[in-house]
């Protein structure tokens, strides 16, 4: 049987792919594999594939061809990911240097499968519509010593109509409350200070398990309790699914970080209708004004397409418009393009192009301003800093994030990395700050 020694997995895509990767890179070196970053002389290529957008998909195919021409030898090549759970068994077709196909459900059966490949020589697909429960998180070989993502539920079950996401992950699959917690607890242990929880949806959890009696605000509660737990987040939040317990658990636990990320999308109540978004721009906005109310120091997140099949000049104003009453902290913004597969990709991708790029550049000018104005509110302000690191910059100066998610560097030393500190803010450049630190009990906004 071939024997392998040396990995490289190269990742694509989202958070949660990364910790996917995280958590194959643990299972192969408990096999005994070493890893690499060179994929020139890597035994076994994975490439954790990601379908949302099709760039995304040409990238890492051009990749997987290119090596596969250039390469004297012959690894072990692997392709994992959504873009696995989306093509299946067409990618063994479509590539004949491809040794074996897992999809984001199957990632338990990753050693499994490299044992079938290597005695058989045979080409695998394992590719499930449901998540299975047995992935052994615990084994994730985290490159980051402080902050650590926790998957706390997988799959999505809202549909929109131009996302791949339900047909690549399947339904949502919360995991036991028990098994977040214990996991949570062993970060700690470990020195780890932040925990990212996780999920398509986070804010549905458990509610596929209602016999846990746990949904998202049960689990902060029980997460805070962790001792030296410094910091939590979560991504990403639906806005159907933020609740006024949610919103009062942000405000009440110290740990939680006052920061929510959940996407807006569009601001037409007819595009959004065509989405299946499920709610409108006014039940958005009352969100968003409760959440202000209950939380005033929250920051805000979002994600926006422009350019969805029918969008018209007056709905790119509505979208316009409403990031203009909102005010995000930090926005992703996008041109609509098809992804196969989606009910949307049926409709014509009737606005052009040239329209596409308007419009986005126009939010993206709207949001620079937006952010700019923000950065300046918070100058010669104190803010709490979990110091993460050197800065690569100037290694004389650590760097770190404030709790709404803003960058800040400021003078300081190797031993403050996993510390909370307070740092005033004196400057900034893009989206940086640059600070000083003062005494811990200088007085702290966020
Ligand atoms: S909520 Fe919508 S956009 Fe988000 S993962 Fe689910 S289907 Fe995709």
């Amino acid at each position: 049987m071939r024997t392998l020694q040396t990995f490289c997995i190269r990742t694509y895509g989202c958070q949660m792919n990364e910790l996917d990767s995280e958590v194959m890179k643990g299972m192969l070196e408990r096999r005994g594999l070493t890893r690499t970053d060179d994929e020139t002389t890597a035994d076994l290529l994975i490439f954790n594939t990601c379908s949302v957008r099709d760039l995304a998909e040409r990238k890492a195919l051009g990749k997987v061809g290119r090596l596969s021409r250039s390469r004297k030898d012959r690894p072990v090549i692997g392709i994992t990911g959504c873009m696995a759970s989306a093509k299946k068994e067409t990618l063994l077709e479509k590539l004949p240097h491809i040794d074996f196909v897992i999809g984001t459900n199957n990632i338990h059966s990753l050693n499994e499968v490299l044992d079938e490949v290597l005695s058989s020589g045979s080409r695998i697909t394992r590719v499930d519509p449901l998540f299975s429960t047995e992935l052994d998180y615990t084994a994730a070989q985290r490159d980051d010593p402080i902050k650590a993502c926790v998957s706390i539920i997988r799959g999505c079950n809202k549909h929109c109509t131009y996302c791949i996401v339900p047909y690549t992950r399947g339904p949502e699959v919360s995991r036991e409350p028990d098994a977040i917690v214990d996991e949570c607890r062993q970060l700690v242990d470990k020195g780890y200070r932040e925990i990212t929880l996780l999920g398509q949806n986070v804010n549905s959890y458990g509610k596929d398990r209602q016999e846990w009696g746990t949904l998202f605000h049960d689990l902060l509660y029980r997460l805070d309790r962790i001792p030296n737990l410094s910091r939590i987040r979560f991504l990403t939040s639906h806005p159907v699914d933020i609740s006024k317990d949610l919103m009062e658990a942000i405000r009440d636990l110290p740990s939680i970080c006052e920061f929510v990320h959940f996407p807006l999308q569009a601001g037409s109540n007819r595009i959004l209708h065509k989405m299946h978004r499920s709610y409108t721009r006014e039940e958005y906005e009352d969100k968003v004004a409760s959440l202000r109310e209950i939380v005033p120091q929250v920051a805000l997140g979002t994600d926006i397409i422009v350019g969805f099949p029918t969008e018209t000049d007056d709905e790119f104003e509505e979208t316009l418009q409403a990031m203009k009453r909102i005010r995000f902290s930090t926005a992703f913004l996008f041109s609509y393009s098809p992804r196969k597969g989606t009910p949307a990709s049926r409709w014509k991708d009737d606005v052009s192009e040239e329209v596409k790029e308007q419009r986005l550049q126009k939010l993206i000018e709207e949001q620079e301003t937006i952010s700019y104005n923000e950065m300046q509110m918070l100058l010669h302000q104190t803010v709490e800093v979990l110091v993460e690191g050197v800065s690569i910059k100037d290694k004389a100066m650590v760097k770190g994030r404030t709790r709404t998610w803003k960058n800040v560097v400021f003078p300081g030393r190797l031993e403050q990395i996993g510390t909370v500190v307070s740092v005033k803010l004196h400057s900034f450049t893009n989206q940086t700050y640059v600070g000083e630190q003062v005494k811990q009990d200088a007085f702290l906004i966020q």
